[in-house]
């Protein structure tokens, strides 16, 4: 193993790659904008560990953002690929592990009566939409600043994740027309959202949001907003969508809801129930899932839409968090590391907030609390990109964002949670 942070292979591969991809990567923030300097190129992983080209390792809170709640490449999910693999990859035709995952879906989170499985969380948002849109007839949409919903056209207004990373207040290629019927409103703001509701209620097809928000960071709801958003959407005859695509089985096996005890009309699922293959969902109650195509005339379809790699992969998944242990030990660890990297910051005398739910997490360096974009935009970058490579070179992978979420996975344990508190007492007394 080289010394960590050099990273050579990693700097000539960046060098090619940037020659025939737009930055060099195939998804924005991976190209490292936000901190400067050469992303390494991850060549295996294994637990709670990945690998540069360089043969540098380091504990991994990114988890391809999400998705491993297992870790990388664990058995049960290796193996049925590999079963899957030889049995054929494709079939464009029904699988009896499309049910399976479809039941198994719809047991765990409350609101699914029924689920389409789709290759991606934009597309679960996306169709989720379409579909809102034709049930009630109507076409304006409520979403949430700081909230990422997938990069389709209406959903880009003051989206967050990657866009709010670039500052990207809107994106060319999006017409007026599409941006039009979108209301874009603070996050946790329950009057805004009333506003919204007297001015333009009986247009209105759906509020869209992040039921904790993790695409400014870690943003929980303040009590009453999402009971509010509920009470407002049944009032207009609006629909309630949770896009649950990141706190789907990771905050619960049943979302976010599950533990809030909201249920909404329509839920998008991404991320860990995949499996870390591309696979998302959506879904609800079954009298409006019943116009999607074919049982309806709302069109959606996909030549890969339940793939079976992806479909056994995350069936792997879903079935292994059926253990409730798992994520009361997920919780454990995450809330071991808060509290261990805010005493080191403390001590360092550096001004943050730490806000988590369940198993995701995140380090603002600004005075919380942080409810909103706004808040989060008070996070001092240049702190945050110190901070990121002093860990970087000690061997510890955040997210390449001050408007991202830390994970951490079940392979995650007492030994990850001390090496990171170690590196993250050292950068913090080295100044930062
Ligand atoms: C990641 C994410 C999406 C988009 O999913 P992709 O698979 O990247 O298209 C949508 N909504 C939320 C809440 C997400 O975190």
């Amino acid at each position: 193993m080289s010394e960590t942070g050099s990273r050579p292979q990693s700097a000539r591969w960046f060098e090619r790659a940037r020659r025939a991809m737009p930055g060099g990567v195939n998804s924005p923030v991976r190209a490292f904008g936000a901190v400067g300097g050469v992303p390494p190129f991850i060549r295996r992983g294994r637990g709670p560990r990945i690998e540069d080209e360089d043969g540098n390792t380091y504990i991994d809170y990114v988890l391809s953002w999400g998705p491993l709640i297992l870790g990388h490449a664990p058995e049960v999910v290796t193996a049925a690929l590999a079963e899957a693999a030889a049995e054929g990859t494709s079939f464009g035709a029904p699988t009896r592990w499309e049910a399976l995952l479809a039941e198994e879906l719809c047991d765990a989170v409350p609101g699914l009566e029924m689920v389409r499985l789709v290759n991606s969380g934009t597309e679960a948002a996306m169709s989720a939409l379409r579909l809102a849109r034709a049930y009630t007839g109507r076409s304006r949409i409520v979403k949430f600043a700081g909230c990422y919903h997938g990069h389709a056209d209406s959903l880009l207004v003051e989206a967050g994740s990657g866009v709010a990373t670039l500052g990207i207040p809107g994106t060319p290629g999006v017409t007026a027309g599409a941006a039009a019927d979108t209301i874009s409103l603070p996050y946790n703001d329950i009057d805004a959202v009333e506003q919204a509701f007297a001015a333009y209620g009986d247009t209105i097809a759906a509020v869209i949001v992040e039921p904790v928000a993790g695409n400014m960071g870690c943003v929980p709801p303040v009590p009453g907003f999402l009971e509010a958003l509920r009470r407002l959407t049944a009032q207009h005859g609006a629909l309630l969508i949770f896009d649950e695509v990141i706190t789907g089985f990771r905050l619960h096996r049943g979302g976010a809801q599950a533990v809030c005890g909201i249920v909404p009309d329509l839920t998008c699922l991404g991320k860990v129930i995949g499996g870390g293959l591309p696979l998302a969902a959506y879904g609800g109650r079954r009298e409006i899932m019943a116009m999607v195509a074919p049982e309806g005339p709302v069109y959606q379809a996909g030549t890969l839409s339940g793939n079976p790699l992806a479909v056994r992969a995350g069936l792997a998944v879903v079935q292994a968090l059926r253990d409730e242990g798992i994520f009361r030990r997920l919780d454990e660890t995450a809330a071991a590391l808060t509290a261990g990297i805010g005493e080191a910051l403390s001590a360092a005398g550096v001004p943050h907030c730490i806000q988590r739910s369940g198993s995701m997490f995140t380090v603002f360096f600004t005075e919380g609390p942080v409810r909103s974009l706004d808040d989060a935009r008070r996070s001092d970058a240049g702190r945050f990109a110190r901070f990121f490579h002093a860990l970087l070179q000690r061997g510890v992978y955040i997210p390449p964002s001050p408007y991202e979420c830390w994970f951490v996975s079940a392979a995650h344990g007492p030994a990850e949670v001390e090496a990171t508190l170690a590196a993250v007492r050292d950068a913090a007394a080295g100044g930062l």
